[in-house]
C-alpha cells in the first residue's frame, strides 16, 4: 500500500528537536538517539505548538495535531485511539467524598493501552521517514501496540521480551503477527538496516502522551483539575503531562495550577524513595522487585523530570503495596464497571492512600488516569476472581493450570475442615467419600498439592510413641475450596 520515498528522511524533521529532560541538551532530531549523551537521561521532543483545538475532520490523535510533529496525510496511521472517555465518577466519589472526581478510561484503547496514542504516532512518522521494520524492547504493552499499529502500516515488526511478560500482552503481539523473542536482558542494537527503534522511553514514544492532558483539558471545558494523577514507571507520562500543562497554561494564563501525582507500586519506586528523601537525583534501585511489571523501572530515564514535575507543580509522589492495588482494581470495576489492569489502576489505589493520609481536599477535581485494561494481565485477574468468589476449583481448570481429580478435591475438603496427617486423611477418602485409594497414593497426592501451594506440611509431632506429619490447607489451598 505504502511506498518508500526516502526523500521525506530529509525533509519531515525540520519542524522538531531533541531536548534533554535534565540538563537541557539539544540534539537534532535522530530517530536512533533515544538519550541524552551527557547525562544519559530521557530526551524530549521539542514541536511548536500551532493549536490546541480538536481537528474534528481528523482520525484518533491526529485530532490533536496542532501539539504534534507534523506527518504528510497519507501516512498519517491510525487505529481510532484517542478520545477515551472521561468518565463523572459517581461511586468511588461517593466513597473517598471527593465531590469533583473523574476517570480518564485508556481501557477501551484499540489495543486496550494508552500507549495506542504513542504507536500511531511512532509508525506513522517512521513511515513517514520511510522506514520499513520496526524493532521494539518491550516489557509488555508498547511491543503489542506497536504490533497492532505496524500490521495497519505494513510495517514488519520483531518485539523483544523478557520472560517475566504478561500473558495476554505476549498472545497479542503473537496474533498482531510480530516476530517475538525473549531475552533476559535488553541489549539495544544500533543502525539495522531500515530498522526503526522504538523504545519505552522513546521521545517519539512519549511525545503522544502529551494528547491525554489536551484531551482532558477540552473535555472538561477547557478547564484544568487541581489533581491529575498517574502511573510512574519511566516517569514518561508524568514528565509529558507536566509539558502539556505548561503549555496549556502559556496559552490560557487564567486557568488553574495542576498538582501531578506519581504513583509506583512499592516493588519498584525508586522516584517516591527520591522525593521522599527530598533528593534531586533518583537512586536507581538493584533490580525490581515489583509484581507490575509494565511500570517496574529500577533506573527510569525520565525519574529526574518527572521528579522535577511533580516538586514544581507541588504535587506528590506516592508509593502503593499489592494489597492496595488489587484493592483499586476490585473497586474500579465494582463502582464504575472499569476493568484496569494492575499498572492501570495505580491512579486510584494512589488516590485511594492520599485521601485516606488526607493530603488531598475532598473540595478538589481530581482526575484519575487508568491507562491498560485488565483482560491484559490473565495471572491477576485469575487471584482477584479467587478471592472474590467460590468458584476456585472451576476457575483453576478452565484456566488449565491445573487439573484437580476428584480426589484432590476430596483431600481439600477434608483438610478444609481441620489439619489432618496421612492415615487421617486417607480414612476420611474412605468412609466420606467413597474413595478407596492405597496410602502411598494419598502421599503423591499430598505431595502434589503441596507443591502446587495449596496444602501446606506441619511439624512433625510424636503422638503416643508414633511420629506424624500434619497437612493444612494454605490461604491458597483456602480460596480455592
Ligand atoms: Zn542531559
Amino acid at each position: 500500500m505504502y511506498k518508500y520515498y526516502p526523500i521525506y528522511r530529509l525533509t519531515i524533521m525540520s519542524d522538531y528537536f531533541l531536548k534533554c529532560s535534565k540538563c537541557n541538551s539539544t540534539y537534532a532530531f535522530n530517530i536512533e538517539r533515544k538519550l541524552c549523551n551527557k547525562c544519559g537521561q530521557g530526551l524530549w521532543l521539542e514541536v511548536k505548538t500551532t493549536s490546541l483545538d480538536k481537528y474534528d475532520e481528523e482520525q484518533g490523535i491526529w485530532k490533536y495535531g496542532g501539539i504534534l510533529p507534523s506527518v504528510r496525510k497519507e501516512f498519517k496511521i491510525s487505529l481510532g485511539e484517542g478520545e477515551s472517555p472521561l468518565q463523572k465518577s459517581l461511586r468511588i466519589r461517593e466513597k473517598t467524598g471527593i465531590s469533583d472526581l473523574w476517570i480518564k478510561d485508556e481501557t477501551i484503547e484499540p489495543t486496550g493501552s494508552y500507549l495506542d496514542r504513542c504507536s500511531a504516532l511512532f509508525v506513522s512518522v517512521v513511515l513517514n521517514m520511510g522506514y520499513e521494520k520496526i524493532l521494539t524492547y518491550s516489557t509488555g504493552n508498547l511491543g503489542a501496540s506497536i504490533a497492532a499499529y505496524s500490521s495497519r502500516a505494513g510495517i514488519k515488526t520483531h518485539v523483544q521480551v523478557r520472560p517475566t511478560i504478561d500473558l495476554g500482552k505476549l498472545y497479542q503481539m503473537i496474533i498482531y503477527g510480530a516476530e517475538v523473542k525473549v531475552v533476559e536482558t535488553f541489549k539495544e542494537k544500533k543502525g539495522i538496516k531500515n530498522t526503526a527503534i522504538a523504545v519505552e522511553y522513546d521521545p517519539l514514544i512519549n511525545e503522544a502522551k502529551k494528547t491525554i492532558m489536551l484531551e482532558i483539558f477540552l473535555q472538561l471545558n477547557r478547564r484544568l483539575p487541581d489533581y491529575i494523577i498517574l502511573p510512574m514507571g519511566e516517569g514518561g507520562l508524568v514528565y509529558a503531562t507536566y509539558n502539556m500543562l505548561k503549555e496549556i497554561r502559556r496559552l490560557n494564563p487564567t486557568v488553574c495550577k495542576t498538582r501531578i501525582v506519581g504513583v509506583q507500586s512499592e516493588g519498584c519506586k525508586p522516584i517516591v524513595n527520591a522525593f521522599e528523601k527530598g533528593l534531586d537525583f533518583v537512586e536507581p534501585e538493584a533490580e525490581s522487585k515489583g509484581r507490575i511489571f509494565d511500570v517496574s523501572v529500577p533506573n527510569p530515564k525520565f525519574g529526574i523530570a518527572a521528579l522535577r514535575a511533580i516538586r514544581e507543580t507541588e504535587g506528590v509522589a506516592v508509593s502503593v503495596n499489592d494489597r492496595e492495588i488489587f484493592e483499586a482494581i476490585s473497586l474500579l470495576a465494582e463502582k464504575e464497571g472499569i476493568l484496569a489492569e494492575p499498572a492501570g489502576s495505580l491512579s486510584i489505589a494512589g488516590l485511594l492512600k492520599l485521601v485516606r493520609e488526607e493530603v488531598i481536599d475532598r473540595d478538589s477535581t481530581v482526575v484519575c488516569v487508568v491507562t491498560g485494561s485488565g483482560l491484559k494481565d490473565p495471572k491477576v485477574m485469575k487471584e482477584i476472581a479467587h478471592r472474590k468468589s467460590n468458584l476456585g476449583v472451576l476457575i483453576e481448570e478452565l484456566s488449565g493450570d491445573f487439573k484437580l481429580s476428584s480426589t484432590k478435591t476430596a483431600i481439600l475438603r477434608l483438610l478444609s475442615e481441620r489439619e489432618m496427617y496421612g492415615y487421617q486423611i486417607w480414612k476420611g477418602l474412605r468412609e466420606k467419600y467413597g474413595i478407596n485409594v492405597k496410602i502411598p497414593t494419598v502421599y503423591q497426592h499430598l505431595n502434589e498439592l503441596v507443591e502446587k501451594g495449596y496444602v501446606k506440611k506441619g511439624e512433625a509431632r510424636t503422638i503416643m510413641g508414633r511420629r506424624r506429619e500434619y497437612y493444612s490447607l494454605t490461604e491458597r489451598g483456602e480460596a480455592l475450596v
